[in-house]
């Protein structure tokens, strides 16, 4: 079932027993998956993700991470609103694309992909301009890795008044989030990030309140977030379109070894060691990691090309016939490559990748 492992945050490496899980077929008109899957599925996320779950709801939407965030960007934000998008990454510029195709009356505040994401000048911008009405950002920027202050830029958000969306895709499940505590309005992930679940559906958990005030806003049918959740929830579990059983069932799977595990918290501690055992054997190596330690997410660490004839295709081909595969960098101002530490990997895999490594560059 694993012919290699999977140092790729999206798809990643799943298990054999989240996989299993899919090899029974499900009829989405019966309770034994509205009832017994999705709603277990909606109840435990809103769990996960706040300490006080009652004002909070979650859906679940058919497609990949990016649906959701159109989704989402398309049914929270009316015409007549103003979205702010901060942007240090592809992830925080899609955003900005999905603003431009509905008309949105947006900006995006742009960063260096290899800082973070600066609380201040959100605050700046909202004191100036006082007709926002949203504010999006993404919490670890896969594009690098880098991890943005979501503390210090919720408390800014929150303090304007403004509606606060967080592309938490490649983070909820692998890093502790308190929206209760973050006072965060609309959070976004999908199945196949760190809740190690398979493609392909995301989901938005909402503060209920807000989301009750999205009705008839969407400008897309089958990307109307408010019509997907009245449907789940006067229909218990209920999905408008057909939805992806297998993948469904296989998530639920996938909930129940998070919890195993010891929750977000203790996987979070694994993702950490991940990538700390990473860092070590590649930095003995003479690597350098692209950003610096203070702004390092443990999603995702990007590495500079030791040398300016480095041969990337060569390093993956030979990485992959020993059992890893991992991914190209994505930024313009440097040659990169990535490697992900989440998924069903532990600290032994990075232990046994970085020993693979001193082999193939001796
Ligand atoms: C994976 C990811 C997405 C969604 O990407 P898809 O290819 O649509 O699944 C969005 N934002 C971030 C930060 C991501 O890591």
């Amino acid at each position: 079932m694993r012919p290699y492992l999977l140092l790729t945050p999206g798809p990643l490496t799943t298990t054999d027993t989240v996989k299993e899980a899919m090899m029974s077929d499900w009829c989405t008109w019966d309770e034994d998956y509205n009832i017994g899957i999705v709603e277990q599925i909606r109840g435990q996320l809103v769990e996960l993700a706040a300490t006080r779950p009652d004002e909070y709801t979650a859906v679940l939407m058919q497609g990949s991470g990016t649906f959701c965030v159109e989704a989402t960007l398309g049914t929270a934000v009316k015409p007549t609103d103003k979205l702010l998008v901060a942007a240090n990454g592809a992830y925080g510029k899609r955003m900005g694309v999905i603003a431009d195709y509905y008309h949105l009356d947006c900006q995006v505040m742009k960063f260096e992909e290899t800082e973070a994401v600066d609380p201040a000048r959100i605050d700046a911008y909202l004191t100036e301009h006082g007709d926002v009405t949203h504010v999006s950002e993404v919490h670890c920027e896969t594009t690098t890795g880098v991890l943005n202050p979501l503390k210090e830029i919720a408390e800014v958000v929150k303090r304007h008044g403004k509606v606060l969306i967080v592309d938490a895709m490649s983070s909820f499940g692998g890093v502790p989030i308190d929206m209760t505590e973050l006072g965060i309005d609309f959070m976004i992930s999908s199945a196949n990030k760190c809740i190690q679940g398979v493609p392909d559906f995301g989901f938005v958990i909402a503060r209920r309140s807000a989301l009750e005030q999205c009705e008839g806003v969407a400008r897309s049918l089958s990307l109307d977030l408010y019509d997907q959740w009245r449907t789940m929830e006067d229909g218990h579990g209920k999905w408008r379109f057909t939805s992806p059983t297998h993948v469904v069932r296989a998530f639920m799977q996938a909930l129940a070894e998070l919890k195993e595990e010891g929750g977000i918290a203790a996987r979070h501690a694994r993702y950490a060691e991940n990538h700390s055992r990473l860092v070590a054997g590649m930095r003995s190596m003479g690597f350098r990691t692209l950003l610096p330690d203070e702004v390092q997410s443990p999603i995702i660490t990007s590495f500079h090309y030791p040398s300016a004839d480095f041969d990337f295709k060569a390093f993956y081909t030979k990485l992959k016939a020993k059992g890893f595969v991992i991914y190209p960098g994505k930024i313009s101002q440097a040659d990169t490559f990535r490697i992900g530490n989440i998924g069903d990997v532990f600290p032994n895999d990075f232990n046994r990748l970085t020993e693979t490594i001193r082999g193939i560059i001796a």
